[in-house]
């Protein structure tokens, strides 16, 4: 089939390479001429894993590619919506300025061939607008929230654990339509779910609301265990052999970042003031304020102990809001380094993969091309992304003056650092002197 994806960041430059790969001929359009550079040559823009592979197979294959004419959709079948939503500056609410614009770009192209499905996260009310204002060009429209993670951006594309499909009244063609889209993977037994416009919007900001509010439940759990000398990692294996309780998402650390979880908790919330639902969200508030103490305690604990040290070197290893990913957008890692920086302290950070974007982001930071340069000269050490080479880094052969490391993520071997002579401060546990 023709189809075309319009917006090619995290979510539309991997659908895109995606779609090409089970046999879609696809163009993917965008705004930014240095994404679509980098595109259109084969070379991810971005990192994920898997995806700078499939990206320079699919562009050969001369099925996939990239533009930004947005006449190049007139004949595709099915155009999915991925731009950005993100928090509106000075506001909770999500700024839909991009995906209004990439709607009035593309109404002179559209006509009764074609379905526009909507992938980007969105208020609950926006596909039924959307629906009305395109209704005059014949175009049906369809939202089909994404629920990919970055760091799996590409499995998550081809093997989703749903699709879930909002539509229209009644409107089956649309269906077949995006069934025809996802056969190859329909045909692996992925369950899917057809229902109206609200319920699909809403199930993605639900999904995220329940998973922010689960770290955050034991973020403050952490806060309690740190008051009482309990252990918060004991407490989260513990509570969740529970089945209805479950393991995942229980780890605590620096809490949630990103580009999707943070903004949209707030922009959930304003949406639901918008529609007379104020109360029945104002839990969410908590769970934000409860994440974002957690990087003032690591900020104030990497403080405390320089201080008690006479110190100001500090090293922050991980810069990214997780691991796997080069993404530094509201990343809580990122946030603590640059927050001590500006406290005066000198840091010197570190990240596998995301040492460039965090550079353009926080210019002021002393960021390292390795982690033996980072931590060199310092005092204390900060864990800030859980990625596998700080797990796997032998402490005992670590060339730094660091006797104090503090794990933001309760990731690290604590008994191998204790071991090799290091004061281990982990979120939520006892610290090992
Ligand atoms: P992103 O910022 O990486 O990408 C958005 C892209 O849209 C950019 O390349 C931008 O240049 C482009 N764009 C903006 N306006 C445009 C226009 N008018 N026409 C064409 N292109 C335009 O963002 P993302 O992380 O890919 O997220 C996109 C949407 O998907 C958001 O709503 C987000 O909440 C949602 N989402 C993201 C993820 C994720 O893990 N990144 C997961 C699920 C859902």
């Amino acid at each position: 089939m023709k189809i075309a994806v319009i917006g090619c960041g995290y979510l539309g430059a991997v659908h895109s390479a995606a779609m090409s790969s089970v046999g879609h001929e696809v163009v993917g359009v965008d705004v930014d001429p240095r994404k679509l550079e980098m595109l259109s040559s084969g070379h991810a823009p971005f990192y994920e894993p898997g995806f700078d592979e499939l990206l320079t197979e699919q562009v050969a294959t001369g099925r996939l590619s990239f533009t930004d004419d947005f006449s190049k959709v007139a004949d595709a079948e099915v155009i999915f919506i991925g731009v950005g939503t993100p928090q509106t500056e000075g506001s909770n609410a999500a700024d839909l300025r991009y995906v209004n614009s990439a709607i009035e770009s593309l109404k002179p192209y559209i006509g009764a061939h074609t379905l526009i499905a909507g992938k980007s996260t969105v208020p609950v009310g926006t596909a039924a607008r959307l629906a009305s204002e395109i209704e005059s060009t014949g175009a049906r429209m369809l939202w089909n929230p994404e629920f990919l993670r970055e760091g799996f951006a590409v499995q998550d594309t081809l093997r989703p654990d749903r699709l879930v499909y909002g539509i229209g009244d009644g409107d089956t063609t649309s269906v077949a339509q995006l069934d025809e889209v996802y056969r190859s993977i329909l045909d692996t037994g992925v369950d899917r779910i057809v229902t109206d416009f609200a319920t699909a919007e809403l199930v993605k900001v639900s999904a995220n609301a329940f998973l922010a509010t689960k770290i955050s439940f034991i973020n403050a759990m952490a806060e309690i265990a740190e008051q009482v000398g309990a252990d918060v990692t004991e407490l989260a294996d513990a509570i969740g052999l529970d089945e209805r309780i479950g393991r995942k998402f229980l780890n605590s650390g620096l809490g949630f970042g990103g580009g999707c979880l943070p903004k949209d908790i707030r922009a959930f919330q304003a949406r639901a003031e918008e529609v007379g639902a104020t109360e029945s969200l104002q839990f969410l508030s908590e769970v934000d304020k409860v994440n974002l103490r957690r990087r003032d305690h690591v900020v104030d604990l990497a403080a405390r102990e320089l201080d008690a040290l006479g110190s100001k070197r500090v090293a922050v290893l991980g810069l990214a809001f997780k691991p796997n990913s080069d993404d530094v957008r509201d990343s809580a890692a990122l946030d603590v380094a640059a927050r001590l920086t500006a406290d005066g302290y000198e840091v010197r950070g570190y990240d596998p993969k995301a040492g460039e974007t965090a550079g353009r982001v926080q210019p002021d930071l002393d960021i390292r091309s390795t982690l033996a340069e980072a931590v060199a000269e310092a005092d204390v050490i900060v864990v800030g992304t859980e990625w596998a080479e700080f797990k796997e880094v032998d402490p005992a052969t670590l060339e730094s003056p660091a006797k104090v490391v503090i794990d933001g993520r309760n990731t690290l071997d604590r008994k191998r650092w204790h071991d090799a002579g290091f004061k281990v401060i982990a979120l939520g546990r006892r610290t090992l002197e």
